[in-house]
């Protein structure tokens, strides 16, 4: 195809990650951001061998690997009884695989600074709102009644609450979950915490408390963790007119250790309420528009895929358009690609999340019995692990991809 003119909407990982790939395809890419200088939201994230190897095909594994945690094992148990609810291990699937946590600063100050240094043109404070499609090209409209364009693709990276994936076909929006959780980026203090794992104590599927070693935010920066709460976005006013100390109490009542990440919270103000939503696009494309990451699949990260997610869409696109000999193939290309794996990954979230955050007795019951008789057990090691990967399905093969070489 010839040079094309290319919208990216969205400076998030899916945006940055799909300028790099378009820009080096040789393309002419502008990436449009709502936020006067763009930056990262949120507190910490996992990134998984998926993630890790479309950073790696990017050049940006060791720039990643300096600033995160290397995650062997997500490890979770029932705060009372002590009991075993989660046990993955990397290790459980031959290869050397592993995971990376990091602070989402860190993830997107890689990517940001090697947009800047492929000379990325990126525009802020543009929030695009809609979309006009014509015989040949599309044009962005900001919601200052601005047009913008003309593009011969858009792509649309601007998150869960997308103005513009309407404009994809058969479009819907993302269906609130009843939990959501409240985080916060904190020093890391080991105080019994293993660095290498993702820690949690549940109580019954109401109760989740999660620390994540994340590494730093820069070079410069110190050792954090990401601390979590699992809380309904409904009940927030009642929480905090009870008050930070009873929470406190209440958290510390179910897992003393964390004495010294609540000694670092003040008040609620000093965590990110996350609200979670659920949505599959059937079809993440329109005319002159691809829709890629949250955007075009959004869920609870219970199974921690949504930015590899990301990572992965950005990748297929670029392979498409390469191996296409017109936008239109190449959008279905892109779609057929993902298919797969998107839909098996949204429907174990949608399947899994309820057993740790939900109001059902009778899950966690089960799961509480079931996951530590067979956790042990193969094949289930083996399944959880790529599960946890991202890789019980193979993503790589149809976007054009080998996995990384982990050892
Ligand atoms: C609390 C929490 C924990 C998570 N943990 C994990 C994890 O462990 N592992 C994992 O893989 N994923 C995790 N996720 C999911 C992950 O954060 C998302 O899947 C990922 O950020 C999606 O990237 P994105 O680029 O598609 O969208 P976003 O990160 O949402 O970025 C969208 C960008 O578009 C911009 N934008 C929005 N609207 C407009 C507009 N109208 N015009 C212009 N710009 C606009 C936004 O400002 C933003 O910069 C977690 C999510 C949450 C909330």
């Amino acid at each position: 195809m010839k040079k094309l003119q290319i919208a990216i909407v969205g400076a998030g990982p899916a945006g940055l990650a799909a300028a790099l790939y378009l820009k080096r395809s040789n393309n002419h890419v502008t990436l449009f951001e709502r936020f006067e200088s763009a930056s990262p939201a949120g507190s910490g994230l996992i990134l998984q061998p998926t993630g890790l190897t479309v950073l790696d095909d990017l050049g940006l594994f060791q720039a990643i690997q300096g600033l995160g945690r290397r995650i062997d094992r997500l490890y979770g148990a029932d705060a009372l009884s002590g009991r075993t609810v989660l046990d993955v291990r990397y290790s459980a699937l031959k290869g050397g695989r592993y995971g990376i946590a990091v602070h989402r600063a860190a993830l997107f100050c890689v990517l940001y600074d090697a947009v800047l240094s492929e000379g990325i043109d990126i525009q802020t404070n543009v929030d695009v709102v809609s979309l006009e499609v014509g015989a040949g090209s599309a044009w962005l409209v900001t919601d200052a009644g601005r047009r913008v364009g003309a593009f011969d693709l858009v792509v649309d990276a601007s998150g869960s609450r997308s103005k513009i994936k309407k404009f994809a076909h058969k479009s819907c929006e993302p269906k609130p979950l009843t939990y959501g959780a409240y985080w916060a980026s904190l020093k890391w203090h080991s105080n019994g915490f293993d660095e290498f794992s993702l820690q949690q104590r549940y109580r019954k599927a109401g109760i989740m408390i999660g620390v994540l070693p994340i590494g730093k935010a820069s070079v410069a920066g110190v050792n954090s963790a990401a601390f979590f709460w699992s809380t309904k976005p409904d009940e927030e006013a009642k929480l905090r007119n009870a008050g930070i100390a009873q929470w406190k109490d209440n958290v510390l009542s179910l897992w003393p250790e964390c004495s010294v990440y609540l000694d670092q919270i003040g008040g609620f103000d000093d965590m990110t309420l996350a609200r979670y939503g659920h949505h599959t696009l059937p079809f993440p494309i329109g005319r002159h528009l691809s829709v890629i990451g949250d955007a075009a699949h959004s869920t609870s990260p219970q199974l921690g895929q949504g930015a590899n997610m990301a990572l992965l869409d950005a990748k297929a696109l670029d392979h498409a358009l390469r191996t296409s000999s017109d936008i239109a193939s190449a959008l279905s290309v892109y779609a057929s690609s993902r298919r797969g794996h998107i839909r098996a990954f949204q429907a174990l979230s949608r399947a899994f999340t309820p057993f740790y955050q939900s109001d059902s007795k009778i899950l966690p019951f089960i799961r509480d019995r079931l996951v530590p008789a067979i956790s042990g057990i193969p094949p289930a090691p083996q399944l959880l692990a790529s599960m946890v990967s991202g890789t019980l399905t193979d993503p790589f093969e149809p976007i054009g991809l080998r996995e990384k070489i982990w050892i």
